[in-house]
């Protein structure tokens, strides 16, 4: 079994039903599956064959799915990249992956116009140059006839590449299992059924929208409501036009989506789960987001790429009390555990590291053993994140182990100081950082956006009221922005190395 034959399935379950809606198109599971054979077959025919990586760069469109599913059916690897990169990291990973084809969405083609490189090019919309093929014009060569290719479970199907929080970003790759399970675990989790409508908007190049959602959805034959970018606009409307059900997002959409006036006069009330991850929402966050979208199911997902990405869930009324918290039990088929320095068992109280294991963890990183061996410990995948355990069993997480700043001896967590300097009322943005240090090895360097001037004196009374001396930041800049990755996750690194300057 592999997830394009799940497609097909529902092609004979579900006929009529509507598979794919978005940029103005509708298309059944019929048509769908129809479409992933004539591309599957195109594919072929140019020369693509079991086992070949195909690059695929496009927004959240039809189009992603057609494609997605014809590189699998035909035992392909899919490798999804962010529609947000530039020329270099595209060529990067072209190169690093050993692609034999790129598909690019022409939204997105201004920003690679100027790619060299002898693969197969494949653009949507207005044919370009005479190297790159139209994905209509192949659409229409190709035939509908089924392809068959036996895969298994064991067969390697994706590879995602990480933000590159911590350096050059990699290759997570994943079997058809992997992918599998996590997309059953969301099934069974939030209750996804054929009538279900899933409105997919964060990008589906990152591992939570592609396989706990996309992927569960065509695992229970439910709808998929797309839309190529984010705006708290797009996903009201959505919401309302489309009667959705299911939405992922990430803390900030969540926030700006409270903060528009619009979501006073939009009509909710189809959508049962409200899932947001890959950061943690404050307790006052949560009761703000709560109040603006009328929900008392806002569920938190806590897991990372390498995970597939399962993790842990905390569910909308475990929020009551224990908001900030990633939930005190595994998702399904997966289990944690979080372990000290000497590998014991954490005491309540005490920061250790999450350990995860289950179906959900990837394969390897492509072509880097030794990363790969650095990331599990046996079957145990290191997540780098470090957490606390309270006396309930609910998991905290504290901050990521390649953030600990060690001053003095002393371990340091840059978040909590952020949460201290982000309270400052014209504090936008804040990340803290350890910079070499002569006697202390690393002192505390704070970085801050802020609307206006800040008033030096009253940020530091602030900082010494809610926190002990030796986390007090020794150095501040104040900038006009951070940086980031594409998935918008501050970029600690070039921070550290600009050092005390
Ligand atoms: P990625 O691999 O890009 O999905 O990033 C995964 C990382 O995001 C994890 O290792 C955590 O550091 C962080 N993360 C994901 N979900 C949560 C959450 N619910 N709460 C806090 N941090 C999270
Ligand atoms: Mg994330
Ligand atoms: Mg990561």
């Amino acid at each position: 079994m592999n997830s394009s034959e799940l497609l097909a399935r529902n092609a004979r379950k579900y006929p009529e039903a509507e598979a794919v809606i978005g940029m103005g198109k509708r298309y059944s599971y019929r048509a769908m599956d129809c479409l992933v054979n004539q591309f599957g077959n195109a594919l072929l025919k140019k020369g693509i064959s079991r086992g070949d990586k195909v690059v695929l760069f496009m927004p959240n469109v039809p189009e992603f799915v057609i494609a997605y599913f014809a590189v699998q059916r035909i035992g392909a690897i899919i490798v999804p990249i962010n529609a947000k990169l530039t020329q270099p990291e595209v060529e990067y990973i072209l190169d690093h992956s050993d692609a034999k084809a790129l598909i690019v969405h022409h939204l997105l083609f201004e920003s690679i116009k100027g790619l060299e490189v002898p693969l197969l090019l494949i653009k949507t919309g207005e044919p370009y140059g005479s190297v790159w093929e139209a994905f209509d014009h192949l659409l229409k060569k190709g035939n509908d006839a089924p392809i068959s290719c036996t895969l298994t479970e064991e067969d390697e199907s994706t590879i995602l590449y990480t933000s590159g929080t911590t350096g050059r970003s990699k290759g997570v790759l994943f079997r058809y299992r992997s992918i599998l399970t996590v997309a059953q675990m969301i099934c069974v989790e939030m209750e996804m059924k054929p009538e279900s409508r899933l409105l997919l908007m964060m990008p589906l190049s990152h591992s939570a929208p592609l396989h706990l959602f996309l992927m569960a959805g065509i695992v229970t034959g439910s709808t998929l409501v797309l839309t190529p970018t984010f705006t708290p606009e797009l996903l009201l409307n959505s919401v309302e036009q489309e009667k959705t059900t299911h939405f992922f997002g990430a803390p900030v959409a969540y926030l700006l989506t409270a903060n528009d006036p619009q979501i006073k006069q939009t009509d909710l009330s189809s959508m049962k789960w409200w899932v947001y991850g890959g950061a943690p929402l404050s307790p006052g966050e949560v009761k703000f987001v709560q109040e603006y979208f009328q929900t008392d199911n806002l569920v938190c997902v806590y897991g990372l790429t390498e995970a597939g990405p399962s993790g842990t869930l905390l569910l909308g009324k475990e929020h009551e009390g224990k908001a900030g918290s990633i939930g005190r039990r595994a998702a399904l088929h997966t289990e944690i555990k979080i372990v000290n320095d000497r590998g014991e068992a954490v005491q309540p109280g005490e920061v250790g590291e999450i350990l995860l294991r289950g179906e959900g963890n990837m394969a390897r990183y492509y072509k880097d053993e030794e990363a790969t061996k650095k990331a599990f410990s046996g079957d145990w995948l290191l997540t780098g994140d470090l957490a606390k355990v309270d006396g309930e069993g609910y998991i905290w997480v504290v901050d990521r182990k390649k953030d600990l700043i060690i001053s003095g001896g002393v371990n340091i967590y840059p978040k909590e100081i952020e949460e201290v300097l982000l309270s400052y009322p014209s504090i936008q943005e804040a990340a803290v950082v350890g910079v070499p240090h002569k006697e202390w090895g690393e002192t505390v360097k704070a970085y801050f956006l802020a609307k206006e001037k800040v008033n030096m004196e009253e940020l530091k009374a602030l900082l010494t009221e809610n926190l002990a001396s030796f986390k007090i930041p020794r150095l501040y800049e104040q900038v006009d922005m951070l940086p980031r990755n594409a998935s918008g996750k501050i970029l600690k690194q070039p921070l550290r190395d600009r050092g005390d300057k």
